[in-house]
C-alpha cells in the first residue's frame, strides 16, 4: 500500500519505520528540507520531500503535525487529494480535530496512539513504538465504515491494541490517564524547585531515583505537547484536575489529623487499582 505520513516527527517518523518494515512504501512531506533528508537517511521513509503534492500518489495518509497545526494542515493538503484517500490523525486530543477536520474531507478516522516518549521531531522516531500500546480510533456517525476497516487493519499490523470510541468519551477517559498525569508530573517537579534551601534542593536532585523518574517522567517531556492537551482538552482537563485536587486534600488531612489507618487504607485500594490501569489486552 502506499501510504503518506505528513509531520516527520516522533510519532510520524515511528510509523513510517514500522510501516515500511511491514512492506509498505511510505511517502513523507514535513516542515523542513533538513527533516525530510535525516528521515530518507533513516529509512524512515522511501521518498520525503517538503511538496505537499508528493502525497497525491498516497492511499491512506497519517496526519502527524502539532494538534495546533492539524486542521490547516489538512486545509493545505486538500487540493492534492483523491475523492477516495483515506486521512486519519494521531492527534492526543479529539474532540476539537474531528469538529476542524471531518467537515473538510467526509473520508476521515479520527486516531490516537498512546504511546510516546519525552524526545521530540525524526531523530526520536523508533520501531515498535506502537506495539502492545493502545491505539484509539474514535469515527463518528458518519465516518464511512471501509475507511475505519482500512485503519484498523493498519493499526493492528503495527501490534497495537485497538480500541474505538467517541471523541468525546475519548477526550473525558485521556484527561485522567495521560493529560491530568502530564500536570500533576509537572507540578511535582515545580514544587520540588520551591524548595527555598539550596542546599537541600541539591541534595534532593542527588538522591533522586527510580521513584522520581517514574513519577516525573511525564512532566518532563515536550512542553507545547502538554500545553495543547490543556488548550483543547480544557473543560475534561479541568474536571480532572480539581478531582485530583480533592484527593490530595484528602491526603493532607489524613496525614495532619495523623489518620494513619485511614491513610494505609487508601494506599492498599489504589495498590489493588493501579494494576487495572496496566493491565495490556490482545
Ligand atoms: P514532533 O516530534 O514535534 O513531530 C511533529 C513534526 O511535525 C515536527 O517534527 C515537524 O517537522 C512537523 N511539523 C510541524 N508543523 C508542521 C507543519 N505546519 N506542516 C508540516 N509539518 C509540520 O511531535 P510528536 O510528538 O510526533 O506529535 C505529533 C502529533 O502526535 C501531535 O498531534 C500529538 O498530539 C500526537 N501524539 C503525540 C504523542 C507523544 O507522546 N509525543 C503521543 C500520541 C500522539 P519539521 O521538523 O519538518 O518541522
Amino acid at each position: 500500500m502506499k501510504i503518506g505520513i505528513l509531520g516527520l516527527g516522533l510519532i510520524g517518523g515511528s510509523l513510517g519505520l514500522d510501516l515500511r518494515s511491514l512492506g509498505h512504501t511510505v511517502l513523507g512531506v514535513s516542515r523542513q528540507a533538513k527533516t525530510c533528508s535525516i528521515a530518507q537517511e533513516r529509512g524512515v521513509v522511501d521518498h520525503a520531500s517538503i511538496d505537499l503534492a508528493l502525497l497525491n500518489q498516497a492511499e491512506l495518509i497519517f496526519v502527524c503535525t502539532p494538534i495546533a497545526a492539524l486542521a490547516s494542515t489538512v486545509g493545505h493538503l486538500l487540493p492534492y487529494l483523491h475523492p477516495d484517500t483515506i486521512l486519519t490523525d494521531v492527534g492526543s486530543v479529539k474532540l476539537a480535530i474531528v469538529e476542524a477536520i471531518a467537515p473538510l474531507w467526509p473520508n476521515f478516522v479520527p486516531g490516537h496512539p498512546m504511546a510516546g516518549t519525552a524526545e521530540t521531531g525524526i531523530e526520536a522516531a523508533q520501531t515498535q513504538l506502537f506495539r502492545g500500546n493502545p491505539y484509539v480510533l474514535t469515527p463518528t456517525a458518519t465516518t464511512p465504515a471501509p475507511a475505519i476497516a482500512q485503519v484498523t487493519a493498519l493499526v493492528k499490523s503495527l501490534g497495537a491494541t485497538l480500541y474505538q470510541c467517541s471523541p468525546q468519551a475519548h477526550d473525558r477517559a485521556v484527561a485522567w490517564i495521560s493529560h491530568l498525569p502530564v500536570m500533576v508530573s509537572a507540578s511535582l517537579i515545580a514544587a520540588c524547585l520551591q524548595e527555598p534551601d539550596s542546599e537541600t534542593l541539591k541534595l534532593a536532585t542527588q538522591l533522586a531515583s527510580s521513584g522520581f523518574r517514574d513519577t516525573s517522567r511525564v512532566g518532563g517531556g515536550n512542553p507545547e505537547l502538554g500545553r495543547m492537551m490543556a488548550e483543547y482538552n480544557q473543560p475534561e482537563l479541568l474536571r480532572s484536575l480539581l478531582r485530583y485536587r480533592q484527593s490530595l486534600d484528602q491526603i493532607i488531612a489524613q496525614i495532619q489529623a495523623q489518620e494513619w489507618s485511614t491513610l494505609e487504607q487508601l494506599l492498599q485500594q489504589t495498590q489493588q487499582a493501579r494494576p487495572e490501569f496496566l493491565r495490556t489486552e490482545e
